[in-house]
């Protein structure tokens, strides 16, 4: 992936040539020949929607994280929603998440009338401060809700423990997480119940669809009823053996994810193996050519973890750089490299601020490294020719940036 850098280069913002003549996404799908004969099997078959591929899809999920059961959604926020239920949250419930995540984290929470109650992030990972979750902990609190930040696991041993002396329950945001490592052991087999999605930017895709992973026989039983409109399976059962009877025990949604869409995430997962190992070679090739660029932060990872790099976060470190994030971004679009933000910290936005009274300032690690944060492009449909020009767009901004 070497190439001639010019720093020397105008920006493109100022008039020079942009780095590449087409936009850069950050994140993309990348769907082959065998992900659409699948979805054509299907549609030529008996089945729809909850047919046979639904249970392959999850039987093959659980199998890879080293799970027990495996319950798919139609969405991540589906599936989320349903660990919340399944976790017993309802009103004047809390539960302690990340305010550095997309919204759904702490939304799924609100859908069963619990609160959530946000902890600040660590500075290195940008995942939840165990130091903080203990603060937080109080008489109303059941349940904990971390975001494995970009792909890197949170600190889950810690976090377990004080969900063990507090009689709380884990519900693990893995949707940036597929594949990834922690200690030794699959993201998917730690938590009570971790959950994914499998929306087109993410490791594998549906088009819309989530999963939760659980060992725990009585979660999993819940999260089926859930997604059912709160019909039992066991009544499923019994229809299937002819019987017109079913019963409805609790309220739950219609959340099933179609035949059609698990053909597809089957024919995806096959390819979960070579598009980690190319989003890990896309990473360090980064981390090869940023390293001594001043003024920049890259992401960092601990002992003991294999992060599954949904994303790629940089930070700007405005005390090294005559300039901000946003001029930086900037300029970076102006070089058509599709930049991005992850995240706008949860309580900041309108909703939040007016539902719960939030002003900015609460959570300082977050809503400092979000002033300072750039996604880059990492996707696992990359050309090295894509990743080269990555390294030469960030290397001539940043050159015209330095102070
Ligand atoms: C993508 C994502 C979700 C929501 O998943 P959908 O499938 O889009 O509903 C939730 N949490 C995080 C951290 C995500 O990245």
């Amino acid at each position: 992936m070497a190439t001639a850098i010019s720093t020397r280069a105008p920006l493109a913002i100022h008039g020079g040539r942009p780095v590449r003549e087409t936009l850069l996404a950050y994140g993309h799908q990348m769907i082959d020949e065998a992900d659409i004969q699948a979805v054509v099997e299907v549609l030529r078959s008996d089945w729809l929607t909850t047919g046979p591929k639904v249970g392959e899809f999850e039987e093959a999920f659980a199998a890879r994280v080293g799970a027990k059961y495996a319950v798919s959604f139609s969405s991540g926020t589906a599936a989320l929603h349903g660990a919340a239920f399944a976790a017993g949250l309802k009103e004047g419930d809390e539960a302690i998440t990340s305010p550095m995540s997309f919204a759904a984290t702490a939304n799924c929470l609100l859908y069963v009338g619990a609160r959530p109650v946000f902890a600040d992030v660590c500075d290195d990972t940008l995942n939840i401060d165990v130091e903080k979750i203990r603060a937080a902990v109080g008489a109303r609190t059941r349940a904990i809700v971390p975001v494995d930040y970009a792909g890197h696991p949170a600190d889950l041993d810690p976090i377990l423990e004080v969900a063990e002396a507090h009689g709380l329950t884990v519900i693990e945001d893995a949707c940036h997480a597929l594949g990834a490592r922690y200690k030794g052991r699959q993201a998917g087999s730690i938590a009570h119940m971790t959950v994914f999605s499998f929306h087109p930017v993410k490791h594998i895709t549906t088009g819309e669809g989530g999963m939760v992973t659980t060992d725990r026989l009585e979660l999993a039983d819940k999260l089926r009823c859930f997604r059912n409109h709160g019909i039992t399976s066991e009544a499923r059962q019994r229809q299937a053996c002819g019987q017109w009877f079913y019963e409805m025990v609790s309220l739950g949604f219609n959340y099933r994810l179609t035949d059609i869409a698990c053909a597809l995430g089957l024919s995806q997962f096959v390819k979960l193996e070579e598009n980690l190992k190319r989003r890990r070679e896309i990473a360090a090739a980064y981390e090869e050519s940023f390293g001594d660029i001043p003024g920049l932060i890259l992401p960092s990872v601990r002992d003991g973890v294999e992060p599954a790099w949904h994303l790629y976060p940089i930070r700007v470190d405005v005390k090294q750089v005559q300039g901000n994030r946003a001029e930086v971004f900037r300029a970076l679009r102006g070089e058509n490299i599709g930049v991005n933000v992850h995240y706008i910290p949860i309580h900041l936005h309108p909703y939040y601020r007016e539902r719960f009274g939030y002003r900015g300032g609460e959570y300082p690690v977050a809503e400092n490294s979000y002033e300072n944060l750039i996604s880059l492009p990492i996707s696992h449909g990359m050309s090295d020719q894509d990743v080269s020009h990555v390294i030469e767009a960030v290397t001539k901004t940043m050159s015209f940036f330095a102070a």
